[in-house]
């Protein structure tokens, strides 16, 4: 039997190089479309080196996106490229937009034209849903989306949603809940909080500084995350999934975890800037994934607690091994 050949945009990405090294484990051929730097930073794909090929191309060129269809010619895409940061998304909106909302219009447009039998996977947000209309929120959720990330998701959700219904793709939309790793970038809340409890735990650095504590979120794994997208291109039908854990915790928790963890009161090394704190919020995520158990067979593993401290000891030892 020919192998089945996944390509992934966002490939160096945290939930990338998760998705490919589950892509390895079933046997797929798996091709990664990164854009060209002037500096490869390849860190979270490196223990992959020989076993993925990657290949230049940028969501915002729409010929590259075309070319690389006819190349590699995948059976299954994902599509998880995307200006990912929200305080980002106000500093730079229109390249939000460019990336994370026509990002998805383009790579949808090389299918149509170019590989139309594809299935396409979308990465949507559960920041698409913002202001808290309904709790838990899952599929029937109206979005009312609080940064011009959530606004871009928005875009790239329901584009997904009408060329799926326009021309009968398999294209599906996951709603993911945030998820975090050991491989999450360093400015998102969890990883700074982990990564700092353990750069002071051995005396690199004295303080934390962060913004709103009270904001609550539904924190899962990124490594539980990435099956799910892979399910939802395996159904019968496309459609769309919300996968979350049906928790919420505040950032308080968060660093209360972290630092119990390291034998530290975190009240003695967090401070609050308001240099952190958003120009609009989203207060309150928790997701209701029933839909994905009952139609993917699907339910996280990890839990809240376990993944913190399964972050702080990943940022001790890498920092104790003299990494960064
Ligand atoms: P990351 O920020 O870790 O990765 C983003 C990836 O997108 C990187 O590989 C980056 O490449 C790539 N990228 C950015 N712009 C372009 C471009 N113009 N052309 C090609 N590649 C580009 O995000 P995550 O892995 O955490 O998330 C994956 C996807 O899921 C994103 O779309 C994110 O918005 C979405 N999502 C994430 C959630 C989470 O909690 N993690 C929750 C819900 C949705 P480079 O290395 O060159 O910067
Ligand atoms: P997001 O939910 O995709 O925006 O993921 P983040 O990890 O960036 O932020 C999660 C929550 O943590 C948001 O409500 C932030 O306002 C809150 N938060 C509080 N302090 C910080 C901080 O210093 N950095 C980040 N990134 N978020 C913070």
């Amino acid at each position: 039997m020919t192998k089945k050949r996944a390509l992934i945009t966002g490939i160096t990405g945290q939930d990338g190089s998760y998705l490919a090294d589950l892509l390895l484990t079933k046997g797929y051929e798996v091709h990664g479309m990164v854009r060209r730097s002037s500096e490869e930073k390849f860190e979270r794909i490196a223990h992959l080196q020989g076993k993925i090929t990657l290949h230049q191309g940028d969501l915002l060129d729409q010929f590259s996106l075309a070319a690389l269809l006819s190349l590699v010619q995948p059976d299954e895409v994902y599509n998880l490229a995307a200006q990912s940061f929200v305080p980002t998304s106000w500093s730079q909106p229109v390249l939000t937009g460019e990336f994370t909302a026509l990002g998805a219009t383009k790579m949808l447009e090389a299918i149509r034209h170019t590989r139309p039998q594809v299935r396409f996977y979308q990465a949507s947000s559960s920041e698409m849903f913002g202001k808290v209309l309904a709790v838990p929120q899952n599929e029937d959720t109206p979005f009312y989306p609080r940064s011009p990330y959530g606004v871009a998701k928005a875009y790239g959700h329901f584009i997904t949603v009408n060329y799926r219904e326009s021309f009968n793709l398999f294209a599906v939309s996951g709603i993911l809940f945030n998820h975090e790793s050991p491989r999450r970038g360093l400015e998102f809340v969890t990883r700074k909080v982990t990564h700092s409890a353990a750069r002071i735990k051995l005396g690199l650095q004295e303080q934390l500084a962060l913004g709103n504590l009270d904001a609550k979120r539904d924190w899962g794994f990124a490594g539980d995350y990435v099956d799910a997208m892979w399910r939802m291109l395996q159904q019968d039908t496309p459609e769309d999934f919300v996968i979350a854990t049906n928790e919420t915790h505040t950032v308080k928790e968060l660093v209360e975890i972290a630092f119990a963890r390291v034998g530290l009161d975190w009240q003695k090394h967090v401070v609050i800037n308001p240099a952190f704190v958003r120009p609009a919020e989203v207060d309150l995520l928790i997701g209701d994934y029933s839909k994905a158990q009952r139609k993917l067979g699907w339910e996280p593993k990890v839990r809240f607690q376990q993944l913190v401290e399964m972050m702080v000891d990943a940022d001790l030892e890498r920092l104790k091994a003299g990494g960064r």
